[in-house]
This record gives structure tokens, sequence and C-alpha cells, in this order.
């Protein structure tokens, strides 16, 4: 084998889990068709909490809040859903441009001597009962025991595995630019039965940044300054003398899901898996948490510590993620229209939205904060995102995201509860003992009872809850977790 992982496509969420496997010591490649990390115009202008959070469980936040700005940038029917109540260090979330993203990112992984072999194109792929041969457009091959597609929306590698992406057509398409205009523009934001059309004063003070929606009739080329400019005269009656673009470039409210995320030795991740419009801000903040939910899976089935059945509850975890992302954007694409009658389910929603319950329920659902994995019934922290709290131990104070940076699986014994024997797991399950400070509290759940020992596995998800002296289960939660007992 050349490489026990390829992963085709370099953009957040191939940088994600390559970061992730070389944490974890696995020897993995990423192929990036782009010569940089740069890219033409903006995408996604910020991280939510869950996203900071992973983040910091990695040791690496600081990097991000450093370069942005800490905001409450939730919002759905017009509604803002303001998270400050929220029991997480990061009950905010944080303005920053998807290329300042993915530059911080790609340096981080760097460190971790991940290689990029980059302005390579994957162009096919063939797999067998042991590895993938993986196809370069340089015109060798690669060999490999996995292969993850994180290469984007019209991922090569999803259709090439034959894997259906089902959802919906596209009903909008949205023009966005950086041009000039030799008239004043209307500045701000309009609606109209499109959708939400904005024109904006970009940094320099001269240029105009726009998103200007047309009628969706099937473009599939590339937009052009003729486009803009109907697309401008169409909503406000002239095109301000629109010239001199920068970039133009379309995206659409396609809502599209792999109906499978895993092919035998092929797997998916981030936009190859999941595509929808930008509204919400959800599509990069799943793509990351996409790959340090599968990150540490893949490393324990490629040392052999886990069978390959592991990977499935990859898929088994974050489809009903993104499935539930795409159904609110869904609802959220069309309350950007206008017209007397959603304007009238917008006004209903956003007085709804002033309610605790309701506004915790969907920001809970939109910070990613709220996620639970289902793992069974139990304690109200089994398959959910482990608190960070302060802990002391007899290594002094720390605290609970800090023991995840080495993304190895901890289990934390607070107090009180004797006998946990772990040693024939010791190899790959940190154990420590912690006195926790401060109170047991969900986001949109409230206080929970305080356990005596819990499971965390890597990407900071709870698999198994100790209660009192009784230990049932823990065995079994380490064995599907984290393989086999060595002591065998
Ligand atoms: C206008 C707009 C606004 C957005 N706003 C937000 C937002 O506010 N918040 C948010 O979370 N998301 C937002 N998104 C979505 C976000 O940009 C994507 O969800 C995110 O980029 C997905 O990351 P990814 O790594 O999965 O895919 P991509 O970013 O598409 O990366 C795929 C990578 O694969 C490479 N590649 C493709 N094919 C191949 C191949 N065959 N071989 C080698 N390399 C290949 C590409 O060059 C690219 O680098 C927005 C998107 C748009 C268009």
């Amino acid at each position: 084998m050349e490489h026990a992982v390829v992963i085709a496509g370099g953009g957040p969420t191939g940088l994600m889990l390559a970061g992730e496997l070389a944490l974890a010591g696995i020897d993995v490649v990423i192929v990036e068709r782009r010569p940089s990390q740069d890219f033409e115009g903006t995408r996604a202008r910020g991280l939510h909490a869950r996203t900071i959070e992973v983040l910091d469980q990695r040791g690496i936040a600081d990097r991000f809040l450093a370069e942005g700005q800490a905001v409450q940038i939730q919002s759905f029917a017009a509604a803002r859903l303001d998270i400050t109540d929220f029991p997480t260090r990061h009950n905010y979330g944080l303005a920053l441009l998807q290329t300042h993203f993915e530059r911080i990112l790609a340096g981080w992984v760097s460190e971790l001597d991940v290689p990029i072999a980059r302005e390579r194109d994957v162009t096919g792929f063939v797999q067998d009962d042991a590895g993938v041969e993986v196809e370069i457009s340089d015109g060798r091959s690669l060999r490999a025991e996995f292969l993850v597609g994180c290469d984007g929306g019209r991922s090569l590698i999803r259709k090439v595995a034959g894997i259906e992406f089902a959802g919906w057509d596209p009903s909008v398409s949205s023009l966005i630019a950086e041009v000039e205009m030799s008239e004043e523009p209307e500045w701000g934001i309009r609606y109209n039965a499109n959708g939400t059309q904005a024109l904006g004063r970009l940094d320099d003070g001269k240029r105009v940044g726009l998103v200007v929606s047309e009628r969706y009739t099937g473009q599939t080329d590339e937009p052009t300054l003729r486009d803009v400019s109907r697309a401008l005269v169409a909503v406000w009656g002239t095109d301000f003398g629109v010239h001199s673009p920068t970039w133009i470039s379309r995206f659409t409210d396609m809502t599209r899901q792999a109906v499978s995320y895993r092919e035998r030795r092929v797997l998916l991740a981030g936009d190859a898996a999941h595509v929808h419009y930008p509204v919400g801000g959800q599509g990069l903040n799943i793509g990351v948490q996409d790959a340090v939910n599968l990150g540490w899976k893949l490393a324990q089935v490629v040392r052999g510590n886990s069978p390959q059945s592991l990977l499935d509850t990859y898929e088994a975890e974050r489809h009903p993620v993104a499935a539930r992302a795409l159904q609110t954007t869904m609802a959220a694409t069309s309350l950007t229209r206008s017209d007397p009658r959603i304007d009238a389910v917008r006004d209903i929603l956003g007085e709804l939205l002033t309610m605790e319950e309701p506004r915790k329920r969907l920001a809970g659902m939109l910070s990613g904060l709220d996620i639970q994995y289902d793992l069974g019934e139990g304690h109200s922290l089994l398959g959910r995102r482990m608190p960070d709290l302060d802990l002391i131990t007899a290594y002094g104070p720390t605290r609970v995201f800090t023991l995840l940076h080495d993304a190895k699986p901890v289990l934390l014994s607070l107090g009180g509860s004797g006998g946990l024997d772990i040693t024939s797991w010791a190899d790959h399950v940190q154990q420590i003992k912690a006195e926790p400070v401060g109170s047991w509290e969900l986001p949109v759940v409230g206080a929970v009872p305080a356990p005596t020992a819990v499971l965390i596995r890597p990407d900071g998800h709870v698999a198994w809850v100790g209660d009192g002296n009784a230990h049932a289960g823990l065995p079994d939660a380490l064995t599907a977790w984290f393989g086999p007992s060595t002591a065998g």
C-alpha cells in the first residue's frame, strides 16, 4: 500500500479529516485540484458553536478566534436566535470567511506533515477486497486501503461509486459577484418573490458585493456580466451601470443527499455527501463535523483495532444530521422569499421564536450543540457532546476538551466510582480520575444528573455513562467503539 488513506479534495472537510487521521498516526495523503487554498469569491462566512468546540477539542480554536469576530450569527425566519444563555464556552458564532478558515486549517494540517498533492485531480478508482487503486490526472495511480471523497457537491468519487444523490432540483438560482457600478445603487437588502437580494459596499469603498436571484431555467453555463445586469434590472429596474466584475459565481437551492455514505472501501464526507442552499450557513460546519466523526473510526479500522463495520456507524450517525439540516434549510429558503402569504408565515414564526422553547430548539440544532447520536436508551448524556467542564486532577486543573487534544478516547472517573479497571484497553484508551467543577448542564436539555464516570470518544461524544458503582456495559462499550481488549 502506498498510503493507508487517500482523500480526494482538500477543502474544509478534506483538510479536517486529514488532520484527524494524522493525529491518530495514520498515513494519509490529500489529492487536490487547486494550486493553493485560495479560491475566487466568498463562500462560507462563519462557524457555528459546535464547530468552534470541535476545533477547541483539538487545541486549535484560538487560531480561528484570533482572526474572526464572535457574534450571534444564528437566525431563522428573520428572527435572531441568540445563544448567549447556552452552557458552552463558545456561546456564539464566529464571523470568519471560508478562505481564512481554510488557510488556518491548512496550516495545522501542514504542521501534522500531511502531504498534499496539488494541481492534480482524482480521475477515477477501482476497488477490490484489499484496497483501492486511485487514478490521478498526472497519469499515476495510488494504492490505498481507503479512499474518502471530500471533493465537493459535484463529487466524482460519489459518481464513480454509483451512489445516488437523492433530493430536489433547484427552484431558485442566485448570482453572487463583486463588481463596479457607475451609478450609486440602492444599498441594503430587498426581499421579493425569488428570494433575498443584497447590494453592499466592499472594504475598498469602491466595489460592490452583490447577491441577486434569477429565474431558474436549468442554467449550467458559467455566469456572465450580462446575466448579472439582466438580474439587477429584473429586481431594481436598472443595472446601476454595472461593469468590471472581479468574479461572478452562481449557486442554487439544489438540495440533495447521498443515499449512502459508504461503498465498501470508499466513503463520502462534506458537500460530496450533502448540498443545500447556503441560507443558515450549515454546509462547511456539517462537513467539518462529518470529518471529526469519521476520522477516528477510520483510524481504528486502518490500525486493525476495529472491524470495518465500525464505519457503518459513521453513516448511521451523520446521515440524519445532514438530512435534518437539509429540511431546515429548505424551510429557511422558502422564508427568504417575499409575498403576502410567505410574509405572514414569517411573521408568525418570528413571533414563536421569541419564546424560549422554540428558540432553544432551533438554535440548538443550527449551532450543532443539540446533536445526540442514537446509542440506545440511557442517561441524557449518552450520544451527546461531552460538556467542557473544568476538572481537578492529580496533575492539576484542566478541562475536558484539553484531554481530547490528541484525539484519543478518555474514560473519565469522576470520583466515587471505584473498580473501573480498563487495563486491557489501556493501549488505546486514556483513564483519568478527576473532580468536575461546575454544573452538569446541556444546551436545550438543561440540567442532567451528575454521572460518576463517562467514556468519551475522540469526537467528544459520550459513549457510555457510569452511574454510582454500577459499571455494567463498560466492557461492551469499550469493545464496540475501540475494539476488543488486548487480554483477548
Ligand atoms: C455562496 C455560498 C455561501 C456559503 N455560505 C456558507 C456559510 O455561511 N456557512 C457554511 O457552513 N457553509 C456555507 N457554504 C457552503 C460551504 O462553502 C461548503 O459547504 C463547504 O465548502 C464544503 O466543504 P467541502 O470540503 O466538503 O467541499 P468543497 O469546499 O467544495 O471542497 C472540495 C475540494 O475538492 C477539490 N476537488 C474537487 N474535485 C476534485 C477531484 N476530482 N480531484 C481532486 N480535488 C478535487 C476542490 O478543488 C475543492 O478544494 C456556502 C456556499 C456558497 C456557494
